[in-house]
Protein backbone atom coordinates (compact mmCIF):
# COMPACT_ATOMS: atom_id res chain seq x y z
CA UNK A 1 0.00 0.00 0.00
CA UNK A 2 1.71 3.46 -1.15
CA UNK A 3 1.10 6.70 0.40
CA UNK A 4 1.66 9.91 -1.41
CA UNK A 5 1.80 13.72 0.37
CA UNK A 6 1.32 16.85 -1.88
CA UNK A 7 4.62 17.61 -1.58
CA UNK A 8 6.12 14.54 -3.64
CA UNK A 9 6.67 12.66 -0.66
CA UNK A 10 5.77 8.69 -0.59
CA UNK A 11 5.81 5.60 1.37
CA UNK A 12 5.02 2.11 0.47
CA UNK A 13 3.91 -0.14 3.63
CA UNK A 14 4.81 -3.91 2.88
CA UNK A 15 5.34 -7.45 3.92
CA UNK A 16 8.65 -7.37 2.74
CA UNK A 17 10.73 -6.73 6.32
CA UNK A 18 14.08 -5.55 5.13
CA UNK A 19 12.22 -3.03 2.13
CA UNK A 20 9.37 -2.18 5.23
CA UNK A 21 13.00 -1.39 7.14
CA UNK A 22 14.33 0.59 4.37
CA UNK A 23 11.22 2.31 3.59
CA UNK A 24 10.70 3.53 7.14
CA UNK A 25 14.47 4.60 7.34
CA UNK A 26 13.87 7.13 4.91
CA UNK A 27 11.68 9.19 7.59
CA UNK A 28 12.76 7.60 11.11
CA UNK A 29 15.92 6.93 12.15
CA UNK A 30 17.29 3.91 13.70
CA UNK A 31 14.38 2.36 11.61
CA UNK A 32 15.28 -1.12 11.77
CA UNK A 33 14.87 -1.14 15.46
CA UNK A 34 12.40 0.35 15.55
CA UNK A 35 10.51 -1.73 13.22
CA UNK A 36 11.67 -4.65 15.07
CA UNK A 37 10.18 -3.35 18.30
CA UNK A 38 7.06 -2.06 16.69
CA UNK A 39 6.51 -5.80 15.24
CA UNK A 40 7.27 -7.76 18.47
CA UNK A 41 4.75 -5.30 20.78
CA UNK A 42 1.73 -5.31 18.30
CA UNK A 43 1.77 -9.01 17.38
CA UNK A 44 0.91 -10.21 21.29
CA UNK A 45 -1.15 -6.81 21.13
CA UNK A 46 -3.27 -8.45 17.52
CA UNK A 47 -3.88 -11.39 19.06
CA UNK A 48 -5.10 -10.14 22.46
CA UNK A 49 -7.25 -7.47 20.63
CA UNK A 50 -8.94 -9.99 17.91
CA UNK A 51 -9.24 -12.83 20.52
CA UNK A 52 -10.16 -11.17 23.49
CA UNK A 53 -10.88 -7.36 23.38
CA UNK A 54 -13.17 -7.25 20.38
CA UNK A 55 -15.34 -10.20 20.03
CA UNK A 56 -16.32 -10.08 23.76
CA UNK A 57 -20.06 -9.80 23.97
CA UNK A 58 -21.02 -8.63 27.06
CA UNK A 59 -23.79 -5.57 27.37
CA UNK A 60 -22.92 -4.59 30.61
CA UNK A 61 -19.71 -2.50 31.30
CA UNK A 62 -18.84 -4.62 34.33
CA UNK A 63 -19.85 -7.99 32.82
CA UNK A 64 -17.13 -6.72 29.87
CA UNK A 65 -14.25 -5.77 32.28
CA UNK A 66 -15.00 -8.83 34.12
CA UNK A 67 -14.73 -11.29 31.29
CA UNK A 68 -11.73 -9.11 29.00
CA UNK A 69 -9.82 -7.95 32.49
CA UNK A 70 -8.49 -4.39 33.13
CA UNK A 71 -4.86 -5.47 32.61
CA UNK A 72 -5.93 -6.94 29.52
CA UNK A 73 -7.58 -3.65 28.46
CA UNK A 74 -4.43 -1.80 29.12
CA UNK A 75 -1.98 -3.87 27.70
CA UNK A 76 -4.19 -3.11 24.39
CA UNK A 77 -3.82 0.19 24.81
CA UNK A 78 -7.35 0.77 24.77
CA UNK A 79 -6.79 3.89 27.72
CA UNK A 80 -4.42 5.86 25.13
CA UNK A 81 -5.85 6.75 21.56
CA UNK A 82 -4.51 5.43 18.68
CA UNK A 83 -1.58 7.90 17.64
CA UNK A 84 -0.52 7.91 21.06
CA UNK A 85 0.19 4.16 20.83
CA UNK A 86 1.98 4.30 17.37
CA UNK A 87 3.62 7.45 19.23
CA UNK A 88 5.69 4.73 21.49
CA UNK A 89 7.20 3.23 18.50
CA UNK A 90 7.61 6.00 15.54
CA UNK A 91 8.81 9.59 15.55
CA UNK A 92 8.51 10.33 11.92
CA UNK A 93 4.78 12.82 10.98
CA UNK A 94 5.08 11.18 7.98
CA UNK A 95 5.55 7.52 9.55
CA UNK A 96 3.14 8.19 11.85
CA UNK A 97 0.36 9.65 9.66
CA UNK A 98 0.66 6.60 7.11
CA UNK A 99 0.13 4.25 10.18
CA UNK A 100 -2.67 6.43 11.58
CA UNK A 101 -4.19 6.61 8.44
CA UNK A 102 -5.61 2.98 8.76
CA UNK A 103 -7.86 4.57 11.48
CA UNK A 104 -10.18 5.54 8.36
CA UNK A 105 -10.89 1.73 8.07
CA UNK A 106 -12.58 1.96 10.45
CA UNK A 107 -13.94 5.49 9.67
CA UNK A 108 -12.60 7.04 12.41
CA UNK A 109 -9.51 9.70 13.59
CA UNK A 110 -6.09 8.34 14.82
CA UNK A 111 -6.16 11.26 17.29
CA UNK A 112 -10.29 9.76 18.78
CA UNK A 113 -9.98 5.80 18.13
CA UNK A 114 -8.70 3.99 20.86
CA UNK A 115 -4.96 2.56 21.05
CA UNK A 116 -6.10 -1.38 20.65
CA UNK A 117 -6.75 -0.02 16.53
CA UNK A 118 -3.12 0.48 16.18
CA UNK A 119 -3.05 -3.02 15.53
CA UNK A 120 -4.40 -2.60 12.22
CA UNK A 121 -1.49 -1.83 10.31
CA UNK A 122 0.02 -4.37 11.93
CA UNK A 123 -2.44 -7.08 10.86
CA UNK A 124 -1.93 -6.20 7.24
CA UNK A 125 1.77 -6.68 7.20
CA UNK A 126 1.92 -9.43 9.14
CA UNK A 127 -0.91 -11.58 7.08
CA UNK A 128 -0.51 -9.68 3.68
CA UNK A 129 -3.37 -8.43 1.73
CA UNK A 130 -5.40 -10.22 -0.34
CA UNK A 131 -7.66 -10.01 -3.58
CA UNK A 132 -10.63 -12.65 -4.10
CA UNK A 133 -10.34 -14.24 -7.18
CA UNK A 134 -13.51 -12.39 -9.06
CA UNK A 135 -12.82 -9.38 -6.66
CA UNK A 136 -14.55 -8.71 -3.65
CA UNK A 137 -18.00 -10.06 -5.21
CA UNK A 138 -16.10 -13.27 -5.53
CA UNK A 139 -16.64 -13.65 -1.79
CA UNK A 140 -20.21 -12.44 -2.14
CA UNK A 141 -20.13 -15.04 -4.64
CA UNK A 142 -18.64 -17.73 -2.72
CA UNK A 143 -20.57 -17.30 0.85
CA UNK A 144 -24.21 -17.28 -1.13
CA UNK A 145 -22.67 -20.62 -2.47
CA UNK A 146 -21.83 -21.90 0.97
CA UNK A 147 -24.76 -20.64 2.54
CA UNK A 148 -26.96 -22.65 -0.13
CA UNK A 149 -25.42 -25.82 0.52
CA UNK A 150 -26.77 -25.57 3.96
CA UNK A 151 -30.18 -24.78 3.03
CA UNK A 152 -30.60 -20.80 3.67
CA UNK A 153 -33.00 -19.99 1.09
CA UNK A 154 -32.41 -16.01 -0.07
CA UNK A 155 -34.71 -14.12 -1.77
CA UNK A 156 -32.76 -10.70 -2.89
CA UNK A 157 -34.38 -7.45 -4.68
CA UNK A 158 -36.71 -7.88 -1.22
CA UNK A 159 -37.41 -5.64 0.81
CA UNK A 160 -38.33 -5.64 4.19
CA UNK A 161 -41.18 -3.32 5.32
CA UNK A 162 -41.39 -3.92 9.11
CA UNK A 163 -40.88 -6.25 11.55
CA UNK A 164 -43.90 -7.98 13.37
CA UNK A 165 -44.14 -8.05 16.86
CA UNK A 166 -46.64 -9.91 18.53
CA UNK A 167 -47.24 -9.99 22.79
CA UNK A 168 -44.07 -8.38 22.92
CA UNK A 169 -41.66 -10.48 21.27
CA UNK A 170 -41.24 -10.78 17.01
CA UNK A 171 -43.59 -12.87 15.27
CA UNK A 172 -41.89 -12.96 11.61
CA UNK A 173 -41.02 -9.93 8.99
CA UNK A 174 -43.31 -8.50 6.37
CA UNK A 175 -41.89 -7.67 2.64
CA UNK A 176 -42.98 -4.28 0.61
CA UNK A 177 -45.22 -6.34 -1.31
CA UNK A 178 -47.16 -7.21 1.73
CA UNK A 179 -45.95 -11.06 2.00
CA UNK A 180 -45.71 -11.81 5.78
CA UNK A 181 -43.16 -14.40 7.19
CA UNK A 182 -43.15 -16.24 10.57
CA UNK A 183 -40.34 -16.84 12.34
CA UNK A 184 -39.66 -16.69 16.29
CA UNK A 185 -36.06 -15.34 15.95
CA UNK A 186 -35.30 -11.76 13.76
CA UNK A 187 -31.77 -10.73 12.84
CA UNK A 188 -31.44 -7.71 11.25
CA UNK A 189 -28.77 -7.14 8.68
CA UNK A 190 -29.72 -3.67 7.52
CA UNK A 191 -27.75 -0.52 9.50
CA UNK A 192 -29.30 -0.92 12.92
CA UNK A 193 -29.70 2.73 14.01
CA UNK A 194 -31.96 3.68 11.01
CA UNK A 195 -33.42 -0.33 10.73
CA UNK A 196 -34.99 -0.05 14.33
CA UNK A 197 -36.99 3.14 13.65
CA UNK A 198 -38.01 2.17 10.01
CA UNK A 199 -38.90 -1.37 10.56
CA UNK A 200 -40.43 -1.35 13.91
CA UNK A 201 -44.01 0.10 15.01
CA UNK A 202 -44.17 3.71 16.46
CA UNK A 203 -44.17 2.55 20.19
CA UNK A 204 -41.11 0.28 19.95
CA UNK A 205 -39.48 2.81 17.86
CA UNK A 206 -39.67 5.80 20.97
CA UNK A 207 -37.78 2.95 23.08
CA UNK A 208 -34.35 2.45 21.65
CA UNK A 209 -30.67 2.33 22.86
CA UNK A 210 -29.53 5.96 22.23
CA UNK A 211 -29.01 7.14 18.68
CA UNK A 212 -24.97 6.74 18.07
CA UNK A 213 -22.67 9.28 16.62
CA UNK A 214 -21.76 8.34 12.94
CA UNK A 215 -18.99 8.04 11.23
CA UNK A 216 -18.05 9.75 7.94
CA UNK A 217 -19.59 9.51 4.33
CA UNK A 218 -18.38 8.73 1.22
CA UNK A 219 -17.92 10.50 -2.40
CA UNK A 220 -17.21 6.88 -4.65
CA UNK A 221 -16.49 7.00 -8.32
CA UNK A 222 -15.86 4.00 -10.62
CA UNK A 223 -14.10 4.38 -14.01
CA UNK A 224 -13.02 1.95 -16.33
CA UNK A 225 -10.05 3.05 -18.66
CA UNK A 226 -8.92 1.88 -22.02
CA UNK A 227 -5.57 2.36 -21.24
CA UNK A 228 -3.82 1.52 -17.87
CA UNK A 229 -2.36 4.19 -15.88
CA UNK A 230 1.77 4.24 -15.19
CA UNK A 231 2.96 2.37 -12.33
CA UNK A 232 -0.88 2.78 -10.89
CA UNK A 233 0.54 0.24 -8.13
CA UNK A 234 -2.61 -1.44 -6.14
CA UNK A 235 -3.95 0.65 -3.49
CA UNK A 236 -2.59 3.89 -3.07
CA UNK A 237 -3.87 6.49 -0.41
CA UNK A 238 -3.24 10.15 -1.43
CA UNK A 239 -2.72 11.95 1.92
CA UNK A 240 -3.56 15.59 3.04
CA UNK A 241 -0.34 17.75 3.91
CA UNK A 242 -1.98 18.37 7.80
CA UNK A 243 -3.24 15.05 8.43
CA UNK A 244 -4.80 16.50 12.14
CA UNK A 245 -6.72 19.25 10.24
CA UNK A 246 -8.20 16.69 7.59
CA UNK A 247 -9.59 14.32 10.31
CA UNK A 248 -11.15 17.27 12.50
CA UNK A 249 -12.81 18.66 8.91
CA UNK A 250 -14.08 15.52 8.23
CA UNK A 251 -14.91 14.55 11.97
CA UNK A 252 -15.39 17.07 14.27
CA UNK A 253 -16.16 20.59 11.93
CA UNK A 254 -18.43 18.90 9.40
CA UNK A 255 -16.33 21.01 6.95
CA UNK A 256 -14.90 19.07 3.37
CA UNK A 257 -11.68 19.53 3.74
CA UNK A 258 -9.73 21.91 1.79
CA UNK A 259 -6.58 19.48 1.99
CA UNK A 260 -8.17 16.09 0.96
CA UNK A 261 -7.51 12.73 1.35
CA UNK A 262 -8.56 10.05 -0.32
CA UNK A 263 -7.67 6.17 -1.81
CA UNK A 264 -7.51 4.84 -4.92
CA UNK A 265 -7.69 1.31 -6.03
CA UNK A 266 -6.92 -0.03 -9.51
CA UNK A 267 -7.44 -4.01 -8.83
CA UNK A 268 -6.41 -4.57 -12.31
CA UNK A 269 -2.91 -4.10 -11.41
CA UNK A 270 -3.08 -7.18 -9.26
CA UNK A 271 -5.24 -9.21 -11.58
CA UNK A 272 -5.79 -8.08 -14.89
CA UNK A 273 -8.52 -10.18 -15.84
CA UNK A 274 -10.74 -7.55 -13.64
CA UNK A 275 -10.57 -5.54 -17.12
CA UNK A 276 -10.56 -6.24 -21.13
CA UNK A 277 -7.18 -6.56 -22.39
CA UNK A 278 -4.88 -3.57 -22.13
CA UNK A 279 -7.63 -1.60 -19.96
CA UNK A 280 -7.77 -0.86 -16.08
CA UNK A 281 -10.26 -0.21 -13.49
CA UNK A 282 -10.31 2.07 -11.11
CA UNK A 283 -12.32 2.93 -7.61
CA UNK A 284 -11.93 6.32 -6.31
CA UNK A 285 -12.87 6.84 -2.24
CA UNK A 286 -13.28 10.59 -0.73
CA UNK A 287 -14.27 10.53 2.76
CA UNK A 288 -16.68 13.32 2.93
CA UNK A 289 -18.87 14.79 6.69
CA UNK A 290 -22.35 13.67 6.64
CA UNK A 291 -25.21 15.50 5.24
CA UNK A 292 -26.89 15.73 8.15
CA UNK A 293 -23.44 18.34 9.05
CA UNK A 294 -22.70 18.92 5.86
CA UNK A 295 -25.56 20.28 3.70
CA UNK A 296 -23.11 21.03 0.97
CA UNK A 297 -22.16 17.25 0.43
CA UNK A 298 -26.28 17.62 -1.16
CA UNK A 299 -25.02 20.41 -3.88
CA UNK A 300 -25.75 19.70 -7.61
CA UNK A 301 -22.29 20.71 -8.34
CA UNK A 302 -20.38 18.34 -5.29
CA UNK A 303 -19.60 15.13 -7.19
CA UNK A 304 -18.24 17.42 -9.88
CA UNK A 305 -16.05 19.40 -7.77
CA UNK A 306 -14.56 16.63 -5.91
CA UNK A 307 -14.23 14.62 -9.06
CA UNK A 308 -11.96 17.83 -10.59
CA UNK A 309 -10.13 18.17 -7.50
CA UNK A 310 -9.53 14.05 -7.12
CA UNK A 311 -8.20 14.51 -10.83
CA UNK A 312 -5.89 17.17 -9.89
CA UNK A 313 -3.89 15.70 -7.38
CA UNK A 314 -3.68 12.55 -9.05
CA UNK A 315 -2.15 14.02 -12.28
CA UNK A 316 0.23 16.08 -9.86
CA UNK A 317 1.80 12.60 -9.07
CA UNK A 318 1.92 11.69 -12.48
CA UNK A 319 -1.51 9.50 -12.43
CA UNK A 320 -3.14 10.87 -15.56
CA UNK A 321 -6.59 9.87 -16.29
CA UNK A 322 -7.55 11.31 -19.54
CA UNK A 323 -11.28 12.04 -20.75
CA UNK A 324 -10.71 10.01 -23.79
CA UNK A 325 -9.07 6.93 -21.86
CA UNK A 326 -12.17 6.51 -19.78
CA UNK A 327 -14.52 4.16 -21.10
CA UNK A 328 -17.47 4.33 -18.40
CA UNK A 329 -18.06 5.67 -15.66
CA UNK A 330 -20.27 5.53 -12.42
CA UNK A 331 -20.18 7.63 -8.78
CA UNK A 332 -22.18 7.45 -5.72
CA UNK A 333 -22.86 10.14 -3.84
CA UNK A 334 -23.57 10.15 0.07
CA UNK A 335 -27.42 10.41 -0.64
CA UNK A 336 -27.23 7.38 -3.11
CA UNK A 337 -25.27 5.38 -0.42
CA UNK A 338 -27.99 6.42 1.70
CA UNK A 339 -30.85 5.36 0.01
CA UNK A 340 -29.18 2.25 -1.90
CA UNK A 341 -28.47 0.34 1.32
CA UNK A 342 -30.65 2.22 3.98
CA UNK A 343 -27.33 3.44 5.54
CA UNK A 344 -28.10 5.70 8.71
CA UNK A 345 -27.33 9.88 8.09
CA UNK A 346 -25.95 8.06 5.13
CA UNK A 347 -22.38 7.39 7.05
CA UNK A 348 -20.25 4.90 5.32
CA UNK A 349 -18.97 2.65 8.05
CA UNK A 350 -21.94 2.48 10.73
CA UNK A 351 -21.66 3.93 14.26
CA UNK A 352 -18.48 5.84 15.61
CA UNK A 353 -15.94 3.16 17.14
CA UNK A 354 -14.53 5.87 19.98
CA UNK A 355 -14.24 4.53 22.97
CA UNK A 356 -18.14 5.24 24.53
CA UNK A 357 -19.36 3.32 21.64
CA UNK A 358 -17.25 0.42 21.57
CA UNK A 359 -17.56 -3.00 23.55
CA UNK A 360 -20.65 -3.10 26.58
CA UNK A 361 -21.40 0.49 25.08
CA UNK A 362 -22.06 -0.12 21.53
CA UNK A 363 -25.54 -0.86 20.22
CA UNK A 364 -26.39 -4.11 21.71
CA UNK A 365 -27.06 -7.49 19.05
CA UNK A 366 -29.38 -8.36 21.14
CA UNK A 367 -32.48 -5.64 21.17
CA UNK A 368 -32.81 -5.06 24.76
CA UNK A 369 -36.90 -4.47 24.51
CA UNK A 370 -37.99 -6.89 21.92
CA UNK A 371 -36.97 -10.58 22.66
CA UNK A 372 -35.85 -12.47 19.68
CA UNK A 373 -34.66 -9.45 17.49
CA UNK A 374 -31.17 -9.48 17.27
CA UNK A 375 -29.03 -6.93 15.00
CA UNK A 376 -25.81 -8.31 13.03
CA UNK A 377 -23.42 -6.13 11.12
CA UNK A 378 -21.09 -2.52 11.08
CA UNK A 379 -23.39 -0.44 13.55
CA UNK A 380 -23.98 -3.16 16.61
CA UNK A 381 -20.89 -4.75 17.93
CA UNK A 382 -17.95 -5.44 17.51
CA UNK A 383 -17.62 -2.64 14.45
CA UNK A 384 -16.79 -1.85 11.01
CA UNK A 385 -15.20 -3.34 8.15
CA UNK A 386 -15.44 -6.94 6.63
CA UNK A 387 -13.45 -8.97 9.16
CA UNK A 388 -15.07 -7.23 11.69
CA UNK A 389 -18.86 -7.24 10.51
CA UNK A 390 -18.00 -11.38 9.93
CA UNK A 391 -17.20 -11.50 13.72
CA UNK A 392 -20.44 -9.61 14.60
CA UNK A 393 -22.09 -12.63 12.46
CA UNK A 394 -20.30 -14.95 14.82
CA UNK A 395 -21.17 -13.07 18.00
CA UNK A 396 -25.18 -13.07 17.01
CA UNK A 397 -25.14 -16.83 16.13
CA UNK A 398 -23.74 -17.36 20.04
CA UNK A 399 -25.38 -14.54 21.28
CA UNK A 400 -29.09 -16.62 19.68
CA UNK A 401 -27.85 -19.91 20.48
CA UNK A 402 -27.19 -18.84 24.54
CA UNK A 403 -30.48 -17.62 24.59
CA UNK A 404 -32.55 -20.61 23.15
CA UNK A 405 -30.57 -22.81 25.93
C1 LIG B 1 -17.25 2.82 -0.09
C2 LIG B 1 -16.92 1.86 1.00
C3 LIG B 1 -15.72 1.18 0.98
C4 LIG B 1 -15.41 0.27 1.98
N1 LIG B 1 -14.23 -0.41 1.91
C5 LIG B 1 -13.97 -1.37 2.82
C6 LIG B 1 -12.79 -2.16 2.72
O1 LIG B 1 -11.97 -1.97 1.82
N2 LIG B 1 -12.57 -3.13 3.64
C7 LIG B 1 -13.47 -3.37 4.64
O2 LIG B 1 -13.24 -4.27 5.43
N3 LIG B 1 -14.59 -2.63 4.77
C8 LIG B 1 -14.86 -1.64 3.88
N4 LIG B 1 -15.99 -0.89 4.00
C9 LIG B 1 -16.89 -1.13 5.12
C10 LIG B 1 -17.75 -2.36 4.87
O3 LIG B 1 -18.22 -2.34 3.55
C11 LIG B 1 -18.94 -2.35 5.83
O4 LIG B 1 -18.47 -2.25 7.17
C12 LIG B 1 -19.74 -3.63 5.69
O5 LIG B 1 -20.20 -3.82 4.37
C13 LIG B 1 -20.94 -3.55 6.61
O6 LIG B 1 -21.60 -4.77 6.52
P1 LIG B 1 -23.07 -4.93 7.05
O7 LIG B 1 -23.41 -6.36 6.86
O8 LIG B 1 -23.20 -4.31 8.38
O9 LIG B 1 -23.99 -4.00 6.13
P2 LIG B 1 -24.18 -3.90 4.54
O10 LIG B 1 -23.00 -4.47 3.82
O11 LIG B 1 -24.58 -2.47 4.32
O12 LIG B 1 -25.41 -4.86 4.29
C14 LIG B 1 -26.71 -4.55 4.73
C15 LIG B 1 -27.67 -4.93 3.64
O13 LIG B 1 -29.01 -4.79 4.11
C16 LIG B 1 -29.79 -4.29 3.04
N5 LIG B 1 -31.02 -3.68 3.58
C17 LIG B 1 -31.13 -2.52 4.28
N6 LIG B 1 -32.42 -2.29 4.61
C18 LIG B 1 -33.13 -3.33 4.11
C19 LIG B 1 -34.53 -3.67 4.11
N7 LIG B 1 -35.46 -2.90 4.70
N8 LIG B 1 -34.92 -4.81 3.48
C20 LIG B 1 -34.00 -5.62 2.87
N9 LIG B 1 -32.66 -5.36 2.85
C21 LIG B 1 -32.24 -4.22 3.45
C22 LIG B 1 -28.88 -3.28 2.37
O14 LIG B 1 -29.33 -2.99 1.06
C23 LIG B 1 -27.55 -4.02 2.40
O15 LIG B 1 -27.39 -4.83 1.26
C24 LIG B 1 -16.33 0.05 3.03
C25 LIG B 1 -17.55 0.74 3.06
C26 LIG B 1 -17.84 1.64 2.06
C27 LIG B 1 -19.17 2.36 2.09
Amino acid sequence: IRFLWPNGDSLTLTSDLPALVEEIGRYDSGAEARVMAWLADAEPRFDLVMRRVVEADETSVEGYLRRVGLSSLIRSGTHRSMRAQLRRHFRSPRVLDALGSYAMYLGGSPWDLPGAFAVLPYGEIAYGLWLPRGGVYGLVEAIERLACELGVVIHTETEIRGVSVRNGRTAGVETVDGTGYGCDVVVINADAPRARRALLGPVLQSRRPRAPHMTPSVMTYYLALRSSPRDPGHHTIFMPHDSRRTFDDLQHAGRIPDDLAFYVAVPSATDPGMAPAGGSVLFILVPVPLPTVCPDVERDDFAASIRARVMQRMASHGLDVGDESIAFEERMTPREWQDRFALHEASAFGAAHTLLQIGPLRWPNRDPYVPGLYYVGASTVPGTGLPTVTMSGRMTVRRILSDAR
